[in-house]
């Protein structure tokens, strides 16, 4: 199975895309950081193997997964039905949702895609947020391979919003005073970790490796005591 060449080869390959903070991005010192990057630690640590992070656009994560140029997919990849067609997904592991973002300068604050129609909107390829604004036919979609594209979009006044996941948007917008989140959280979705659909094995052992994360100090003192 997909464990055994995982372990053989001495190496787990995590995919992502470094450019949604707090998830993935890069730090400082030119590092790639972030809770998706501590998570691929946390898993390749418990398959006794080292961590290789493969960083891409994130459009072109799932086409690397289904040919084998990573074992998985670690990138606040939203777990969706159009996705589970072409690859499976671990338990949730965050609860996120799509935020319209505007520049603080403009007196614009669109609470809705409606909002948006007649506008122009800059959006990462390929996310739930593209794919949310794209089914309105009024709206200017502008698509970046990276978020931090989108947003230099929006600072240079060429688009008008930009649309993405709500705790990235928060650490944008905390890193650049001239824009603002000008939305509630209009969607609802959940993160998952991706693996190829036949590697069933991996797929079980990340659950579990979540499972184990998840559980409190208190829930394993009661499961020490009360399960037989
Ligand atoms: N959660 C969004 C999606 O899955 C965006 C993820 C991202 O840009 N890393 O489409």
């Amino acid at each position: 199975g997909a464990i055994e060449e995982i372990k053989s080869r001495g190496y787990l390959l995590v995919g992502l895309s470094a450019d949604f903070p707090p998830f993935e991005f890069v730090d400082e010192n030119g590092n790639i950081v972030g809770f998706d990057v501590d998570l691929a630690k946390e898993i390749a640590r418990r398959l006794g193997v080292e961590l290789k992070i493969v960083d891409m656009t994130f459009d072109g994560l799932i086409p690397s997964l289904l040919t084998k140029k990573i074992d998985v997919i670690i990138s606040g990849m939203t777990i969706t039905e159009e996705r589970k067609k072409v690859v499976a997904f671990s338990d949730p592991y965050f609860d996120a949702g799509q935020v319209i973002v505007v520049r603080k300068d403009s007196d614009f604050r669109p609470k809705t895609y409606e909002d948006l129609v007649g506008k122009t909107v800059a959006v990462q390829i390929g996310t739930t947020g593209d794919i949310e604004v794209s089914k309105y036919e009024g709206i200017n979609v502008v698509r970046f391979d990276k978020f931090t594209d989108a947003f230099l979009e929006l600072k240079r006044k060429r688009a008008d919003a930009v649309v993405l996941d709500s705790a990235t948007a928060r650490a944008f917008v905390s890193k650049n005073p001239d824009i603002v989140i000008s939305s509630d959280v209009l969607s609802s979705e959940q993160y998952g970790i991706a693996v190829r659909k036949e590697d069933t094995d991996l797929l079980e052992f990340i659950n579990g490796v979540l499972r184990e994360l998840k559980k409190s100090p208190y829930d394993v003192l009661i499961e020490k005591w009360f399960s037989e």
